[in-house]
């Protein structure tokens, strides 16, 4: 049985929590390798979000709009990893991850991917675009997303990346999304065999179905 995809939209909706961490740089924790101290609590709402304008989601704006004040009991005030108390010069972070929503109205995150989960993130600008003028990700049948109008590590034509009509792509979608199939039948590399290797798993995507 092969997973099926399916697509997620945008809403201009965000579910946020309230999130105090430190950077490496400054402290070490015992818990978290590589990482600072860090805590987030439960969600405390959703927020309506904010756009640059360019037309893009405004992070910073929807974070600066929306901060509690710093005596908020809400704060976590403990590290989850360790014993660390979080100090006044820590950092304050409203963690706002956007609401997706499913043809079928279910709602869903990209944050919480679910294996055949497909969205448009044209963010990623005209380089990496598909023939229907959208820049394609996918979640494969274990987590990892693939960028599919993006370049496969092995590439064997790294400086040939631009606008779809005018240069190559390591993988050619065919299709309407969700059910696309992806193969080397186009303008292509020599990269592969229009599968995707995330490391995990190997395989491909036919008639809108990893198999
Ligand atoms: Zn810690
Ligand atoms: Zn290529």
């Amino acid at each position: 049985m092969g997973v099926k995809c399916f697509m997620v939209h945008e809403t201009g909706r965000f579910r946020a929590r309230l999130r105090r961490f430190t950077f490496s740089s400054r402290s070490d924790c015992a818990g978290n390798k590589n990482w600072g101290h860090d805590a987030s609590s439960e969600f405390i709402g959703v927020f309506e979000g904010i756009k640059t304008k360019d037309g893009y989601w405004d992070s910073d704006a929807l974070e600066k709009t929306n901060l509690p004040p710093k005596d908020d009991p809400r704060w976590p005030t403990k590290c989850e990893a360790c014993d660390y108390i979080f100090q006044p010069g820590d950092e304050w972070q409203l963690f706002a991850d956007q609401i997706m929503v499913g043809d079928d109205g279910k709602e869903y995150s990209w944050r919480d991917p679910v294996p055949g989960m497909m969205r448009y993130a044209d963010w990623y600008g005209d380089y990496w675009k598909g023939p229907d003028g959208h820049c394609l990700i996918v979640v494969c049948p274990d987590g990892h997303p693939w960028i599919i109008d993006g370049q496969a590590r092995n590439c064997t034509m790294k400086n040939d990346v631009g606008p779809f009509d005018k240069h190559h792509r390591c993988w050619v979608r065919h299709g309407v999304p969700p059910n696309i199939t992806v193969d080397k039948n186009g303008r292509t590399c020599q990269a592969g065999a229009g599968s995707i290797d995330t490391g995990k798993w190997h395989g491909f995507l036919r008639n809108g179905e990893f198999v």
